[in-house]
């Protein structure tokens, strides 16, 4: 393995692949070389797996002040370094500046979240008829294998991890091969820093040809208990479904098609800013993006025009320079499927108001209207910058058109009058919905996931110490109980 090379962290140790292969990781922006990383195989994951397996027992026999002092430890380093990590995730990522300090400003915030979950109570009391003492005591899982993907690599390899850590399991991480460093091996740093002990965290990096083999085995390795996966539909379906074969938990966060309603009433301003934000923030490479615009028409020209003229402005380029809001997207495949999705639009009758167009792998922020639910820009998750625009007629037909979707993570309403935001809320088929704001917004102590083929299990605060425990039964009979024979 080179010497510059990128190592793994497995027990506390630093090390290369075992037949020392690496793969090129790639700036996005620049298509120069970021960093080699360590290429796993299947024998890495092994001892990786072997090595938290090793370590749960002592972790989860700490006290919650010490789980707790760990995590917080883990979120002052990521405030102390806070630079440093944002120039990673904007040179590895491919994400604006802006992107990068809001997703190291929120880190910190996912461990002491994390870290204040082991303050909760361990379990409940129940009632029983025979006057038992019964007790449902939460107990860790074991080892959980956490895979993230690159879009927010920090941010989401965190919230994977950090929950699972504090309800005193062990963790195997396989963060994305687009992102080994911001989503992985800096995170590993930072434990390693604030002297977590060996093996409560491994980090196993490997390329795309390999993380077949190598992700297998973390989710059909026995010594492993539980998923939880950041990513794609097909690719998490498929996780699932070997995790469901082996009777394993899996926590599935996986991809969107979120729509902003526009109602008649809402006002204009609001409505665009939530549609450019909400479309356009990291080059619209968000899980809960606004992908489909649905919008009254007595609105739809207004916001359309409004939207342009700001999507126009956006000024696209090396995310380095702070003004470029707009940086590349990840890669090849990524940017053809957005323009396969935008081509199809148009020659099937829709409008491109702006955009449509890219150069390498800047694709410009683009604007279609005539969106119909048969054109996949409708239909498919396009995870690139663009705002497709369809117009509805009333409240019910925007609410069945935002449920006409295989997805259903999150969702936007925009209106000036609350209850009647809140009601389309209500009969929205989505984990979250948002009313007067755009589908992109998340806290670490609210439950996040989704519904349909957009995942099952939810993250953050106590929901993701449900994820991540299992309940115990432990009843004390004291004479109240008596045999019949
Ligand atoms: P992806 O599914 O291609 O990859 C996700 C992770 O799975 C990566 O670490 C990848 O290496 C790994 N992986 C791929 N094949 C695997 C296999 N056979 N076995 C084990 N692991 C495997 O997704 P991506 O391109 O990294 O991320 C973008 C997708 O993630 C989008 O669909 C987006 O909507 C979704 N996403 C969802 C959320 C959420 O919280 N719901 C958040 C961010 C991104």
């Amino acid at each position: 393995m080179p010497a510059q090379a990128r190592q793994m962290y497995i027990n506390g140790q630093w090390a290369g692949s075992s037949d020392s292969r690496v793969f090129a990781d790639r700036n996005p922006a620049t298509g120069g070389l970021f960093c080699e990383a360590a290429d796993a195989n299947r024998d890495d994951m092994i001892r990786a797996i072997e090595s938290a397996r090793d370590a749960q027992a002592e972790w989860a026999s700490l006290s919650h002040l010490q789980r707790a002092g760990y995590l917080n430890k883990v979120g002052d380093l990521l405030v102390e370094r806070q630079q440093d990590l944002a120039a990673n995730l904007c040179d590895e990522g491919g994400g604006w500046m802006g992107k990068c300090m809001f997703e190291t400003s929120y880190a910190p915030n996912i461990m002491r979240a994390a870290a204040a979950t082991t303050y909760d109570s361990l379990g409940e009391v129940l009632p029983s008829e025979y006057g038992k003492l019964t007790l449902v005591v939460r107990k860790p899982m074991g080892v959980v294998g956490v895979i993230s993907p690159w879009n927010f690599p920090l941010l989401l390899t965190l919230r994977g991890i950090a929950f699972a850590l504090a309800a005193g399991n062990t963790v195997v991480l396989k963060p994305s091969e687009e992102t080994p460093v911001s989503g992985g091996l800096m995170v590993a740093e930072l434990f390693e820093a604030a002297g977590v002990p060996a093996g409560v965290l491994n980090v196993v990096t490997c390329s795309r040809e390999r993380v077949e083999e190598v992700g297998d085995e973390l989710v059909i390795n026995p010594a492993v208990s539980a998923i939880s996966f950041t990513g794609s539909t097909a690719v998490g379906r498929m996780i699932a479904a070997k995790a469901g074969g082996m009777l394993k938990k899996a926590c599935m966060e996986l991809g969107g098609k979120d729509p902003l309603i526009i109602l008649e009433d809402a006002d204009l301003q609001r409505a665009i800013d939530a549609t450019v934000f909400g479309a356009f923030m990291h080059q619209g490479q968000i899980c809960m993006a606004a992908e489909r615009i649905i919008v009254h028409e007595s609105l739809a020209d207004a916001v359309i025009e409004g939207v342009t003229e700001r999507a126009r402005g956006l000024k696209v380029g090396d995310p380095r320079d702070f003004a470029n809001i707009i940086g590349p997207i990840i890669n090849q495949k990524q940017l053809d499927n957005i323009h396969g999705q935008v081509t199809q639009a148009r020659e099937a009758g829709a409008t491109i108001h702006t955009g449509g167009e890219y150069q390498g792998l800047f694709y410009q922020p683009t604007v279609i209207s005539g969106v119909t639910p048969q054109m996949r820009v409708f239909r498919e998750e396009t995870f690139g910058p663009v705002a497709p625009f369809t117009t509805v007629s009333s409240d019910e037909e925007a609410i069945a058109l935002a449920n006409d979707s295989v997805y259903g993570l999150s969702a936007g309403i925009i209106t000036e009058d609350e209850e009647r935001g809140l009601a389309v809320a209500q009969r929205l088929q989505s984990g979250m919905a948002h009313v007067n704001d755009c589908p992109v917004y998340d806290e670490p102590h609210i439950p996040f996931g989704g519904v349909k083929s957009s995942g099952m299990g939810r993250h953050g605060g106590r929901w993701a110490v449900e994820s991540f425990t299992e309940p115990h039964v432990i009843s004390l009979e004291r004479g109240g109980r008596h045999y019949p024979f």
